[in-house]
């Protein structure tokens, strides 16, 4: 009974010693935990006297990733954070020289008899998952830094690479694994290989997962020569086996490490990014419930996405009525009751072919809109305006396109068209049946002359018209 107190001491104060660890530092933070992918580098192999140079270590590490494409475009789905850990003893185990290295996290090279990956040992990976659990539970993806200057990582569920002076490329590699579900693309065996999003074990365009990639023109298998350097194939050698496993391109980040990611790697990861994050960072009104009263109401939408890749579509009740971040709309341009409002953002890139990957590059803000019947009853005497008319081009003068805002009072027939100075036609945007309510056009101008062109909008009961100026 008397050895009982003071072990049970010794093991309250060994749990204590184990969780408290110092306060994660914020290295970039882009938007709320709960709405970006969080990225932790955890310490490993660091004494106390060591933290400083981790948290160098951790935000080079991370600078580095964030210059790597496409993660350079896509930083700001991105938050990272050091995680620090004490160790006390600095560096990896070493099995095969039989060293050991009393570390937080048991790092060891020698994992699988490879001696170059390195990887969590002992109870190392249960340690880092309580050790996120407290510091930092919203982490998406762990990323363990190793004190430990020899060439090493590996990937997995958590991405460990050691502080050699190739830590970024290696780490970058290993987020392949670990954020885009890749498979190693390098052979190297006998062994049959395996099929994965970026391997396969047959080269036929129909057992292809990339086939969205594949044209008429390239050979399957295809040559592993100069001439086939960037084009997307199948080039055999890949999943460990250098026979009867296939990979997409002749170079790429997850067969060698000083090659960028090949195109199907690549858009995995802007598919994994997107599986995570949504491309809307905000939107307005933040009430998804609006009246609308005598005033303008005020829509907009701040999109993730790469500068000039987002693409937004307004609609009212299923009609497209917009096509950029914001919106305006009139109490006028609503039917009494209440209107649907929607807009949808995408990111347009060409990155990304794979049919499951597409449908993430795009979501939904809506809001539900209602007009009192008051203010239906005001605008037959004057009130807010429902009558058919043409809203003014955006932008005028108009380079290359303009958007039209047309609203109808009723349905029917509607052309809108556009003429020159000579009154002769030379666009029509609308030519068939439209429903009443708001609408949009988009007149592509570009190969017009400069000039006054005139926009007629021609509906039931109404006709209007505008002067809209081309500039070259
Ligand atoms: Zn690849």
């Amino acid at each position: 009974m008397k050895a009982l107190l003071p072990a049970l001491l010794a093991a309250a104060l060994l749990a204590t010693a184990a969780s408290a660890q110092p306060a994660p530092i914020t290295l970039v933070e882009n938007g709320p935990r709960a709405e970006r992918i969080n990225v932790a580098v955890v310490a490993e192999g660091y004494r106390e006297a060591d933290l400083d140079a981790f948290q160098a270590a951790a935000g080079r590490l991370i600078d580095a990733l964030f210059a790597t494409a496409p993660y350079d475009r896509y930083a700001a789905f991105f938050n990272a954070y050091a995680v620090p850990t004490v160790s006390a003893e600095a560096g990896a185990d070493r099995p095969a020289r039989s060293e050991a290295r009393d570390t937080y996290l048991s790092a060891t090279f020698g994992c699988g008899g490879v001696h170059r990956s390195l990887c969590l040992g002992g109870d190392g990976e249960r340690r880092l998952n309580a050790l996120l659990r407290d510091a930092l539970p919203e982490y998406d993806v762990a990323l363990v830094l190793v004190n430990d200057a020899e060439y090493g990582g590996s990937g997995g569920r958590v991405a460990v690479v050691s502080a050699h002076a190739a830590a970024a490329e290696i780490a970058v590699h290993e987020m392949g694994h670990t954020l885009a579900g890749l498979a190693d693309e390098y052979g190297g065996g006998a062994a049959a290989g395996f099929a994965s999003r970026n391997t396969a074990t047959d080269a036929h365009p129909a057992h292809v997962p990339w086939s969205a990639w594949l044209d008429d023109a390239t050979p399957l298998p295809t040559p592993d020569d100069a001439a086939h350097g960037h084009v997307v194939g199948a080039f055999e050698g890949a999943a460990y086996a250098d026979h009867g496993a296939y990979r997409p391109e002749r170079h790429c980040r997850m067969r060698a490490l000083g090659h960028g990611f090949c195109a199907v790697c690549n858009e995995h990861h802007i598919g994994a990014i997107y599986d995570r994050v949504s491309p809307i960072a905000a939107a307005w009104p933040a009430e998804s419930d609006v009246t609308a009263g005598a005033g303008r109401l005020a829509f907009r939408v701040d999109a993730l996405v790469p500068a000039g890749q987002a693409r937004y579509e307004w609609t009212v009740d299923g009609v497209t009525v917009g096509t950029s971040a914001a919106l305006a709309l009139d109490a006028g341009d609503l039917p009494p009751g209440a209107s649907h409002v929607e807009v949808r953002v995408t990111d347009a890139t060409d990155e990304v072919r794979d049919s499951t990957l597409v449908p993430l590059l795009s979501d939904v803000r809506a809001w539900t809109v209602t007009r009192p019947a008051a203010t239906a009853a005001e605008s037959g005497a004057g009130g807010a305006d429902t009558a058919t008319r043409l809203g003014l081009a955006a932008p005028n003068p108009v380079r290359h396109a303009a958007r039209l805002p047309f609203r109808l009072a009723e349905g029917g027939a509607v052309r809108l068209s556009v003429y020159d100075a000579l009154g002769r036609e030379v666009a029509v945007l609308v030519d068939g049946e439209r429903p009443a309510g708001l609408h949009e056009a988009t007149w592509s101008a570009g190969a017009l002359a400069a000039g006054v062109y005139v926009v007629r909008l021609e509906a039931p009961g109404a006709t209007a018209t505008q002067v809209v100026t081309v500039a070259r």
